[in-house]
């Protein structure tokens, strides 16, 4: 190992790498304090080209390599433990946008943000819509296949991306970039890299889908009873054909947020239930308002809504969406809190609640079963947060437990436990032994082909 990172270090420029551990800490920790990370070398590549010269050293040394970008991922992918871990952090160019074709080549540490503001440069937009946009990178959002607020009108990032360019465990440069529509050439190599969480390759960089710009987004939020109304209520709002965001917080997620994070407000003036916060893509801000007034005519003539508010200006709107951003850290406040990333099909969402809160009460008496999130393509973020005054770490050590318990049950109703986070080290034991032997030889029979090492993000997934 020694002698294949000194080889590291002499091979690659000194920008291209570090030992410093001021420089490094702040790579080994992750958003959830879950995973506490250690590694002896930090790469951070410049280019494509210096990136397969890193994994062509590592390779003949069988040195393991973890890939990072934004560090937001939440399942511990990205966390090395030993591994040389590499950084996209310094991969930051956009290298082409092209309105004509809707087509944008971004290297793979950009950020999110940075694409939003690049298509957006040219009247585009590129859809992928998540809270950690301003940190989260491209590559991250490729290799976790990222969902986030906009699935249920433009899908998770594997259908906003042409192809992408990854270094691959050997060392080889395999160059993905088109933007063709249309390319029946063989097996589709780029979506390999989709939601691999780094274990087949580095992605270095990708063609990605741009859309038109919408001229106005119509948000609203919604008071409601519970996920019953909210089923009925997507419902109508899905009507129009515009719907592009469905989300819904419960009130204990949404009082943690609007008590305890600073500038957040209920814009209700009454506690609810349920919140529901949507979003319309629509041609005007008249066109808007008066679609947004029918629909939720609609819903309040069908008993399905208490309350509502229209957003009225692009400040009001921010102020709402706010509320949902804020769920992850508002949750903080509410102790220890046992998460998942659930998705079933639409129609089951309500009796989900029904079971798995009934079955946490059985669990852990008194619990606070927190389920936000994407209801609109029935992604939930069911988390539990501990009884008032438990002790953390009890309640923390029933983790696994508790996760049989929601994997049974979502299963029961033909769900996944992963839907948008990724496999990382979190669910790797779970994967195993819940999913299909059939798919689980593929994954390991793909990961064998192109990884026969190893190296590549050795503890993740598979
Ligand atoms: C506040 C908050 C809100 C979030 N909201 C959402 C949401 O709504 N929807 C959602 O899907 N996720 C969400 N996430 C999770 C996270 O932001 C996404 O998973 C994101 O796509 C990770 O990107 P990243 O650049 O931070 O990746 P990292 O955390 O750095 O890495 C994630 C995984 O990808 C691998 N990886 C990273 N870059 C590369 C690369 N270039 N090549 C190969 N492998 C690579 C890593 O090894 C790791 O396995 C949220 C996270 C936070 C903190």
């Amino acid at each position: 190992m020694t002698d294949g990172l000194n080889k590291l270090m002499t091979a690659l420029p000194a920008q291209s790498w570090t030992q410093d551990a001021d420089i490094i800490a702040p790579h080994l920790v992750e958003w959830r304090d879950k995973y506490q990370g250690h590694t002896p070398l930090m790469l951070t590549p410049r280019s494509t080209k210096e990136v397969a010269r890193a994994v062509k050293i590592c390779a003949a040394h069988n040195i393991k390599i973890v890939p990072q970008g934004g560090n937001t991922g939440l399942v511990g992918g990205q966390t090395p433990m030993g591994e040389v871990l590499l950084s996209t952090k310094k991969l930051t160019q956009i290298c082409d946008v092209n309105p004509v074709d809707n087509a944008m080549i971004a290297q793979a540490g950009c950020t999110l943000q940075a694409v939003h503001d690049a298509a957006a440069k040219v009247d585009r937009q590129f859809p992928l819509l998540l809270s950690s946009q301003g940190s989260c990178s491209i590559g991250g959002n490729l290799s976790t296949n990222a969902g986030g607020n906009h699935v249920l009108r433009y899908g998770t990032t594997k259908d906003l991306v042409f192809g992408v360019e990854a270094v691959l465990p050997n060392g080889d440069i395999y160059n993905g970039l088109t933007s063709l529509r249309k390319d029946n050439t063989g097996y589709d190599l780029s979506r390999l890299f989709l939601g691999a969480e780094g274990t087949l390759g580095i992605i270095t960089a990708a063609s990605l889908k741009l859309f038109a710009r919408p001229a106005h987004l119509q948000r609203a939020m919604m008071a409601v009873d519970g996920p019953d109304a909210a089923l009925k209520l997507l419902d109508i709002c899905q009507s129009s054909g515009r719907l592009a965001m469905f989300e819904v917080i419960p009130q204990i997620g949404f009082r943690a947020v609007t008590e305890n994070i600073p500038n957040q407000r209920d814009p209700f003036t009454e506690p609810h239930p349920w919140y529901v916060l949507a979003d319309w893509e629509t041609d005007s801000a008249q066109a808007g308002a008066d679609l947004a007034e029918s629909l939720l005519g609609q819903a309040f003539e069908a008993a399905l809504m208490r309350d509502a508010v229209i957003a009225q200006s692009d400040s009001q709107a921010a102020q709402l969406l706010a509320i949902r951003e804020h769920m992850s850290a508002g949750q903080k406040f509410l102790g220890g809190s046992i998460k998942f990333d659930i998705t079933v099909p639409l129609n089951h969402i309500p009796a989900f609640f029904e079971k798995a809160d009934a079955a946490m009460q059985a669990q852990i008496p008194a619990c606070r079963p927190v389920g936000f999130g994407h209801f609109g393509d029935g992604n939930i973020h069911y988390n539990i947060a501990q009884p008032e005054g438990a002790d953390k770490e009890a309640f923390l050590a029933q983790w696994q437990a508790v996760s049989e318990t929601v994997f049974d049950i979502t299963e029961s109703f033909g769900g996944s436990i992963s839907a948008e986070h990724g496999i990382g080290i979190m669910k790797k034991e779970d994967l195993a032994r819940r999913a299909d032997p059939v798919k689980m030889a593929l994954l390991r029979s793909i990961k064998k082909s192109l990884d026969p090492q190893n190296i590549m993000n050795p503890r993740v997934m598979v």
